[in-house]
């Protein structure tokens, strides 16, 4: 009865998540800016519950991981350290007939390390905004990290990066967070934040922006755990992006040959999602050997070893990165929770959200408004709200504000009519089956818990 449209297109959940308040450009206003995007009231909830999710599941749920909270500029040291000032780049090139600007792994299809393997496929490719072939400019490379000025002088020598990624100031304080957590190998550190790439195509909706917030675990293990440890890990990201409620037939691995990873990485893998545009990363997560902390250690002249007790022998711990943008994983939630269905002549757009993550959890909904309604209603909405994010809506009919909260992926909608005036019950309404049953308001806490658990 109900199902994913054939095709699911992107300006459906463009236009859905403007129309309801999960998205917007920009500065819109202005015109917008490429690659940067706004979260409404209810993208704001959901991403507050995806990053809550992920905290729960990769600190809270773990014994040995904890949480930091780093700058997004760090000095300038740290990312010629980490090999970001000189390899944080991108393949690009520009179509010389029409002068747009691509990058090359995109255009060419794969990935390589070699520009001139670009040059060698590009010679034959048709360029994808005008069509004329063989017209591309020489592959060369760009650099994405973003700079600025620490301070009232803007010369060389006060020169910083917005940082492109959260792991940099997780390798620069592990000594502190060693020292002060009284962790031991196997820890890992957690961090949630702002990163900021000068993509070279933004584009496809919030996939690639320029703007983005990273979840990012650095598990630290003994190099000969590695393997074992990264393909837990790999496992454990890949059930907690089901769990969450992503399509299992949407998801799969992809293990990076070598010419596609990092130098240092010993293995990769990515989560890839099908989006409207194919296939693509949801999440990156790698066995990054002991190449950060060797080279945090050589940048800064510390000694980020490790001297294990037990066997009272001193190594660099190898790291194993889960790596997964929260607005990347907001779109791939939004697209595997949109269905549509014929209710009578009409479509009933439903985003069937996991109850953890919709933006709103309860709705409270008087029939009326009426003086006698609104009140009671009030006083559930108060009932509710201290736990759940409730939201309480008078206005319109009472048909029009169910199509509603279905599109914005409430679980449960509670109306209050004038029988529960008299009997001092409500009907609860089930999202995804539309039953609906009457429940008596002394036990509408209780109810509410257990019809959430029962998604
Ligand atoms: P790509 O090859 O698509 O540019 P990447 O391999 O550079 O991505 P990572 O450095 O592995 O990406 O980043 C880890 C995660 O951060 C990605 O899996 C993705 O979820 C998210 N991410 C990275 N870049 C962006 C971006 N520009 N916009 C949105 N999310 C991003």
């Amino acid at each position: 009865m109900n199902s994913k449209p054939e095709a699911l297109t992107m300006e459906t959940l463009v236009s859905l998540a403007k129309r309801r308040g999960f998205i917007f450009q920009s500065s819109e206003i202005y015109g917008g800016l490429a690659g940067f995007w706004d979260y409404g009231p209810y993208g704001t909830e959901l991403v507050r519950n995806i990053r809550e999710s992920w905290w729960r599941a990769f600190v809270y749920a773990q014994p040995n991981v904890v949480g930091l909270d780093t700058t997004i500029i760090q000095n300038p040291k740290l990312w010629q350290a980490s090999g970001h000032v000189d390899t944080f780049v991108d393949p690009m090139v520009d179509c010389k007939n029409c002068n747009h600007r691509f990058r090359a792994d995109h255009v060419a299809g794969f990935e390589t390390k070699d520009l001139s393997k670009y040059d060698e496929k590009l010679a034959a490719t048709k360029c994808p905004n005008c069509g004329k072939v063989g017209e591309f400019t020489p592959a060369r490379h760009f650099n994405m990290m973003f700079k600025t000025y620490v301070g009232p002088i803007d010369d060389e020598d006060h020169l910083a990066y917005l940082r492109p990624e959260t792991a940099g100031g997780i390798f620069a304080q592990f000594l502190n967070v060693l020292e002060s957590s009284r962790q031991k190998i196997p820890f890992g550190i957690a961090q949630i934040g702002k990163a900021f790439r000068n993509e070279i195509t933004p584009g496809d909706f919030i996939f690639r922006v320029r703007e983005l917030e990273q979840m990012e675990l650095e598990y630290f293990v003994k190099p000969d755990k590695a393997r074992e440890e990264y393909a837990r890990w790999k496992q454990y990201c890949m059930d907690w992006v089901l769990g969450l409620g992503l399509d299992k037939d949407k998801l799969r691995f992809y293990d990076h040959e070598k010419d596609e990873r990092a130098h240092y990485a010993a293995e990769s893998v990515d989560i890839q999602y099908e989006f409207p545009m194919g296939f693509k990363e949801l999440y990156g997560i790698a066995n990054r050997t002991d190449y950060d902390l060797t080279q945090q250690g050589k940048g800064s002249g510390k000694d980020l070893s490790y001297f294990d007790e037990a066997t009272k022998t001193r190594f660099v711990p190898y790291v194993i990165e889960p790596s997964v943008g929260v607005g990347r994983l907001a779109l791939a939630l939004m697209h595997s929770a949109y269905t549509e269905e014929k209710v009578g002549e009409e479509t009933r757009v439903v985003l069937r959200f996991n109850p953890e993550i919709a933006p709103v959890k309860v709705a409270v909904l008087p029939l009326s408004k009426n003086e006698q309604l609104v009140p009671l209603a009030r006083e559930v909405f108060t009932m509710l709200a201290g736990k759940y994010r409730t939201e309480f809506d008078e206005t319109q009919s009472i048909g029009r504000r169910y199509r509603r909260q279905d599109e914005i992926g409430t679980p449960l909608c509670v109306t209050v009519d004038f029988d529960s005036l008299e009997d001092k019950a409500v009907t609860v309404r089930h999202r995804d089956t539309m039953k609906q049953e009457r429940v008596k308001i002394a036990k509408l806490p209780e109810a509410i818990e257990n019809l959430l658990a029962s998604f």
